[in-house]
């Protein structure tokens, strides 16, 4: 029998690179290739022996389990991706302030965008995860000089899925059903819009006080499961395949992505996290939802933090 080459999920020829062979970067590639989101998902690390080791680890497990292939490599590898997903970055320092770990990731990120910038296509789209991750996809962008379309953060589209899956406890009813979007910064002054938050149309009835409960736990979601098991990575990793998919798939999905707000909003040259339509371009437009007095005003709060964090690099 002659050999042909893999097709993964009907997508041959399509290559995810991830910057960063860290926990979110080890299991995001393991989460592609289980969902064979592409022919081929290529690891990249400093430390090229921890991309060698997750890569080969995934790969032992493709005669039972999916047909894209996963390997190490470097940036040249970036020449033909259509995604590059950057998830490396330093770990905070005990003591550490976040001004402080902003200043030592952003040199990283923008030495990483450098090196990337070398080979990528005009088409691709750079999606960042590294936190705090608006400003970073901000400096990604700065540093690019991609049209900001197809510079992407992570955003809240996790803090929206962690909100979700909450309420589906309240309500009895599948979190893939329940509409609900965190917006603003990914971070501590993210905002739940509650006022449009609902199942099959209908509003969610839940009183002020666990409305406020379940945005303090989403909040702090991260917080609880780094105190237990050090740091986050599934639940990011199936959020930055859910990106990866409707980008891949040209879904006009909406997922509340960090993007460059221009306009939107009333607010210019930040980026921040606001439900977007995405697809095989990135962001193809922002969803711009009422907000009410409450939530505007927590909104331009949390714009006005991030105006501020990026504001040294701009
Ligand atoms: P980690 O320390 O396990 O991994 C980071 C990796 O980056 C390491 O393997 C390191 O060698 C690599 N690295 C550092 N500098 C590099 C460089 N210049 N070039 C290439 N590789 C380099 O950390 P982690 O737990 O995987 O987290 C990674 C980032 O993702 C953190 O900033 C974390 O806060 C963030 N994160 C974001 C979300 C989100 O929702 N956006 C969720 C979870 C984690």
């Amino acid at each position: 029998m002659t050999s042909s080459p893999a097709t993964a999920g009907g997508r041959n020829g399509q290559r995810i690179v991830i910057v960063g062979a860290g926990a979110v970067g080890a299991d995001t590639a393991y989460t592609l290739f289980l969902r064979e989101r592409a022919t081929e998902i290529v690891l990249i690390d400093i430390d090229d022996q921890r991309a060698r080791g997750e890569a080969l680890d995934i790969q032992h497990g493709r005669a039972l389990a999916g047909a894209s292939r996963v390997r190490a490599g470097d940036y040249s590898d970036c020449a033909g991706a259509d995604i590059v997903i950057i998830t490396a970055g330093a770990a905070q320092k005990p003591g550490e302030t976040r001004d402080a770990l902003l200043e030592r990731n952003a040199v990283i990120m923008q030495s990483i965008v450098d090196s990337i910038m070398v080979y990528l296509n005009d088409s691709a789209i750079l999606l960042i995860a590294t936190n705090p991750v608006d400003t970073l996809a901000q400096i990604a962008w700065l540093r690019s000089q991609r049209p900001a379309a197809r510079v992407i953060g992570s955003g809240t589209v996790l803090d929206s899925a962690r909100l979700r899956w909450l309420l589906s406890d309240d309500l009895k009813v599948d979190a893939r059903h329940i509409h609900a979007h965190v917006i603003g910064e990914h971070g501590d002054s993210e905002v739940a819009v509650w006022s449009h938050a609902n199942v099959a149309g209908a509003p969610i009835e839940l009183s002020a006080g666990r409305r406020r409960q379940l945005a303090e736990a989403t909040r702090d979601g991260a917080y609880e499961v780094i105190q237990a098991k050090g740091h986050t990575s599934y639940a990011i990793a199936v959020s930055l395949d859910r990106i990866c998919a409707a980008i891949l798939n040209d879904e006009h999905a909406v997922l509340a992505v960090s993007t460059r707000l221009d306009g939107a909003y009333g607010l210019s040259g930040v980026y921040a996290s606001v439900p977007c339509v995405v697809g095989r371009h990135g962001v193809e437009r922002i969803v711009e939802l009422p907000l009410d007095t409450a939530e505007h005003e927590a909104f331009m709060h949390s714009a006005e933090l991030l105006q501020q964090r990026i504001a040294p690099f701009a």
